[in-house]
């Protein structure tokens, strides 16, 4: 069985909305066995939601909708679904008296303009709707389902798990989508290294996404039942792990602060920056982390050569013999977080992030990293390439890798 997935809203359309609800709804599609066929997005448009409503019906054996219910001109949803199946829309009793309720249980009067709410295609039913006004709909168009839900996140995902999901045939087979995240390695090289494993016929199939400065494997594994969906699932993250090594990061929602911090908690290990180049990226990066203060003790930007003098104690003229964007210079700089912050380790970053600033020997990109910690300092040069922006994130994540390399060696 096969879905299509529509995401209806002016608001997707512009960018201004980012549509998450066609990731939620494969995920859970993917878990009953419901494979994903596509994803498309419109606006609120009558006449493109009737015929992408027939066009997804055509190519799919479940279309799954949300969005454009609301009470507003603007939702046109309802209206597309009835010019889809060629009827006009009715009233529907029992769902005006609940709206009315929703109201009436909020101390409110319902006003004139929620009734379209209650208005549904000739033919369909409504769906109802505990936790917001709109009902939704379960209808047929060219002989498919089509069930259309309201677009806030929430309560489309009330609506899908009690109302919809309940509906659906129970497939025989489950879908798995898995991540691996990795870092240090650009998107070819990671492909060549797996390429075994991302062939197409491959159950599980495998591809790579570049997000966020790391390179991600994709896992997508259909099995009978959810076991063995699993179990294929975790022997082709085993063979990704095994080929990657070390570049590994970490799976799933884990990023590259949060890895870090499970591994500076579990050796009962604290953190300080000293950043440069980054302006405090780092420390952005790790405080994303809930229960960051378990090992984040603080940072200093230190972006003019005053801070890094006075308040990191990096010696005048060692700047003055080698510049701020240095090997000396990072290696005071972690060296003096650390004192400063009294903790276990202490990462530093200087650089020159572009676009001006660059030389022959020292160009846009290359960066400085000091590493302090209980067996002595470290520093790592690299030259990132990318605009400014790009440098900034891949010297932030580099020196958090750098780190997790170092405590991973020290289990
Ligand atoms: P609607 O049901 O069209 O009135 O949508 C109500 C609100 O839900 C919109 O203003 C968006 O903020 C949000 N929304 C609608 N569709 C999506 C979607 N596909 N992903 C995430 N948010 C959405
Ligand atoms: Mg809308």
């Amino acid at each position: 069985m096969r879905a299509v997935i529509l995401s209806i809203g002016d608001e997707l359309i512009s960018g201004k909305t980012v549509d998450t609800n066609s990731a939620y709804l494969a995920r859970q599609l993917g878990s009953m066995g419901i494979e994903t066929l596509a994803h498309w997005t419109l606006g609120d448009d009558q006449a493109a939601i009737a015929a992408a409503l027939t066009a997804a019906a055509a190519v799919g054996d479940v279309v799954i909708v949300s969005g454009g219910l609301g009470p507003t001109a603007d939702d046109l949803t309802r209206q597309g679904l009835a010019e889809a199946m060629g009827t006009g829309l009715v009233l529907d009793e029992q769902r005006l008296a609940e709206i009315e309720d929703f109201f009436r249980r909020r101390g409110r009067e319902m006003i004139a303009a929620n009734r379209i709410q209650a208005m549904i295609p000739a033919g369909a039913q409504a769906i109802p709707n505990k936790v917001g006004t709109a009902p939704g709909i379960a209808a047929t168009v060219g002989g498919k389902s089509v069930y259309v839900m309201p677009g806030v996140p929430y309560e489309m995902e009330w609506m899908f798990s009690n109302a919809i999901a309940p509906l659906l045939p129970r497939q025989a087979g489950v879908i798995l989508y898995r991540i691996v995240h990795t870092f240090g390695q650009g998107e070819s090289d990671i492909g060549t290294a797996i390429a075994d494993l991302m062939k197409r016929d491959r159950n599980p199939t495998v591809g790579t996404t570049v997000a966020g400065g790391l390179v991600s494997v994709r896992i997508i594994s259909r099995g009978e039942d959810e076991r063995q969906a699993r179990s294929l699932a975790s022997e082709t993250i085993a063979a990704v792990r095994l080929r990657l090594g070390k570049l590994v990061v970490g799976v799933e929602e884990q990023t590259m602060a949060s890895v870090v911090g499970d591994l500076l908690r579990a050796r009962g290990a604290s953190l300080s920056v000293a950043e440069s180049c980054t302006g405090g990226m780092i420390g952005q990066l790790v405080t994303a982390t809930p229960g960051a203060s378990d090992y984040y003790l603080g940072g200093l930007v230190a972006y003019a050569n005053q801070v890094k003098i006075r308040q990191l104690g990096v010696p005048e003229d060692l700047i003055g013999r080698h510049g701020a964007v240095s090997e000396p210079v990072a290696e005071a700089m972690a060296n003096g977080c650390r004192a400063m912050f009294q903790s276990t380790y202490a990462l530093s970053i200087t650089g020159i992030a572009g676009p001006a600033g660059g030389s022959e020997d020292k160009p846009v990109g290359l960066v400085y990293i000091g590493l302090a910690g209980p067996a002595g300092t470290v520093v790592f040069r690299h030259v990132l390439p990318g605009i400014r922006d790009i440098v900034r994130l891949r010297a932030s994540l580099t020196a958090l890798n750098h780190l997790r390399l170092c405590l991973r060696d020290r289990a």
